[in-house]
This record gives structure tokens, sequence and C-alpha cells, in this order.
């Protein structure tokens, strides 16, 4: 069965605005019955504010379809972890955790899994250095990263090192490889294709991001559709990264794959 994965920004809306026709898109995709999820690299925000911020332009979405770093590293640590976790994340992150054995994060207490997420303000030396003295313990812990987003453009501060730059530090220092959850990581596609039961070939990632969502769509097997909506630059098609198809809008989607895969069915063709 094939399925499709979302972005959210830039594809249902820009700030606070919609894209004209996002809703009825998805509607025919739900009268469809086509299993869709939609995913983000958002880890400030938890999913319940996310479906209210949709619910205030007229989508409706469950909080439990949506993929966020947090949630797929939470999967990630059940499925892969052995032994309690450390978190690394903000007060507004760790709900997402909450089921998981949570370390207290004392020294030399044995932990299966390091998370860091974007501590901001709260780094400091010996936060990193605790993180650290974590990862060098045997049998080394699993290093999470919530993405590895670099920066970020904070609305009146300007520019602020996100979560990325001290991953890198500790797998520098720990000689640690890192799994990441957030795009363009081909086990955050993976996890998000294992949430609606479909296999990466048959599956469509819709996104305005030709690098996070559309190459790192391809690279997990998946077909990459972008929109000239939200990020999309026109110079994104001038690059090495060919999407298997662009669209104006989401709002296109419909009609794209009543003329690819047929109006009877949702099969795709060979
Ligand atoms: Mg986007």
């Amino acid at each position: 069965m094939p399925g499709i994965l979302f972005d959210l920004d830039g594809v249902f809306y820009v700030g606070g605005d919609p894209i004209p026709g996002a809703a009825d898109a998805l509607a025919w995709v739900c009268g469809r019955r086509i299993p869709h999820c939609f995913l983000t690299n958002t880890t400030s925000r938890p999913r319940s504010a996310l479906a209210s911020k949709l619910a205030g332009i007229g989508i409706t979405v469950e909080p439990d379809a949506i993929l966020t770093p947090p949630v797929a590293a939470s999967r990630w640590i059940r499925e892969h972890v052995e032994g309690s976790v450390v978190l690394f994340v903000p007060e507004a992150t760790r709900a997402e955790f909450q089921e998981l054995p949570l370390a207290k994060g004392e020294d030399r207490e044995k932990v299966g899994a390091v998370v860091l997420g974007d501590l901001g303000e709260d780094w400091d030396f010996s936060t990193l250095n605790r993180a650290f003295r974590f990862l060098m313990q045997y049998p080394r812990p699993s290093l999470i990263a919530l993405g590895m987003t670099r920066y970020w453009q904070a609305p009146e501060e300007g520019l602020r090192i996100d979560v990325g730059p001290y991953v890198k530090a500790l797998e520098y220092a720990a000689g640690v490889e890192p799994v990441v959850l957030g795009k363009p990581a081909i086990a955050f596609f993976d996890i998000a294709l294992s949430m609606i039961g479909c296999a990466a070939g048959e599956s469509v990632m819709i996104g305005d991001d030709i690098r996070g969502d559309i190459a790192g769509a391809q690279a997990a097997g998946i077909n990459g559709i972008l929109v000239k909506t939200g990020k999309f630059r026109p110079t994104d098609l001038q690059g090495d990264v060919r999407p298997t198809a662009v669209l104006d809008s989401v709002a296109e989607l419909p009609r794209w794959w009543n003329e690819r895969y047929g109006v009877a069915s949702c099969r795709l063709r060979p």
C-alpha cells in the first residue's frame, strides 16, 4: 500500500497563514483512505501544540499522526536500547520520553542512551562534560541527537546555536557515532513508514525543503515531491537533487496522484 509523508511548515502553512487548498487536499487524502502521517523537525513544541496550530487553520490532525524527533527518539530507544536513558533536552520536550526508564542523571549512574536536544542557555561546560562522561562508560551508551540543526534565527535577538554543534563536540570527544532522528536522517523516515505500515518504494514525501525533505526521503528510497511554497526557491531545482515531481502547492496533489496512479485505485502502477 502506498502512503504519504507530509512535511508541515511550508506545505500546510507559512507562518500563521494557511496554504490555499491545502485543507481540501488533505480531506481528499483522508477520503481516499491513503495512509499518511506528518513529519516535522520541530522539537520546541509538543505534538498537541502542533495539532492545535493546524486546527486553527481548519486542518484536523490527530497528535499521534505527527512524528517529531523526540517521538522518533522515544520509539527508537524502546526498540534498540537496554537500560535507562539520560536526557539533555528542554523541559517542554521531556514529556515525550515519560514512558521510558529515565536515569536520575547522577554521576556514575549506568545508562543505555544519552539524548541530546536544543538546551539553549542551559548548556555550559559542566552540563556538556556530564554528557561526555556518560558517553565514556562501557559498554558505550547510544548517543541520540534530536536533529543536527546547526543554528536558527530567533525572532528578535538573531542567530542562535542549535543542537548540532553540541552533538559534534561530543561525537569528537567521546569518539561515538550519533543516531540522528529528524529529517534528513534515514532512520527518521523509516520510523514514519512503520507508523503508517507502508513500504518505501511505493510511498511519497511531500515537502518544501529540497535537502531535508526531498534528498532525505530519496535516500530512504521514498519518492520526493517538492512543493513551490514555503522555503522553496527556483535555484533549488538547479542543484544535484532531482525531485520525483514538482507541484505548485500541495493543493495539486489529488490531480497529480490521479494522473500518475489512477482514479480508481490507490495501488501504484509499477
Ligand atoms: Mg517545511
